[in-house]
């Protein structure tokens, strides 16, 4: 058996100046704002980090433009996954229901596992056809009434054995695509697409 390789899980602080022993060892409560903001709440005060604008509302940071212990305190809840970086928010998966960090502006929260983009590629698992998603939409299975038809895609005949509340995801057939600009756009639940990796699409 290969032994695994030794590392340290935090910075040697006998080496670090006094900033940054007091961003990791120090009591901080960090807490997301938005828009790259977070206030960091110390014993007794409360700063705004702004991590884009590289900035702090604290004496340290007006006074001496320092990179202050909040600064670096934030930079090191991002690191370690305790806090969503700028542009995340942590949500609950739509699909499987893990908590992640996902995009700030998906309307749908989806994890990196679950995760379908623009012109991914899907199989539709019931007629094994080739599709490009378009989107994710924001209602369920249950919610999404099909125009053509007036029902649900949960109570579509062939969507009879997925999850009601599955999310929605729009798609058009390659086909289509290939053929006409403006390709008619069809829903299905998000269990009946699998999706199709980079890997098989070389062939
Ligand atoms: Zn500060
Ligand atoms: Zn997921």
């Amino acid at each position: 058996m290969s032994r695994a390789s030794k590392t340290a899980l935090a910075p040697d602080l006998r080496d670090c100046d006094e900033r940054t022993v007091r961003a990791w060892t120090e009591p901080m409560a960090v807490t997301p704002l938005g828009g790259g903001c977070y206030r960091v709440d110390t014993d007794g005060d409360t700063y705004t980090v702004d991590v884009p604008g590289h900035r702090c509302t604290c004496p340290d940071y007006h006074y001496r433009h320092a990179h202050c212990k909040h600064r670096r305190r934030v930079a090191i809840e991002i690191t370690q996954e305790r806090v969503p970086a700028p542009g995340q928010r942590r949500a609950d998966c739509a699909y499987c229901g893990h908590e992640s960090f996902v995009p700030e502006t998906a309307t749908v929260p989806l994890c990196s596992d679950c995760r379908l983009d623009d012109d991914d590629v899907a199989v539709d698992r019931e007629t094994a056809d080739t599709l490009v998603v378009r989107r994710v939409h924001p209602d369920r299975a249950d919610e999404y009434v099909i125009e053509a038809t007036g029902k649900t895609v949960a109570a579509h005949d062939t969507n009879e054995d997925y999850p009601a509340d599955d999310p929605v995801v729009e798609a058009v057939y390659l086909g289509d695509r290939l053929r006409n600009d403006d390709p008619r756009v069809y829903a299905f639940p998000y269990s009946r697409l699998r999706q199709v990796e980079d890997a098989e699409l070389v062939d």
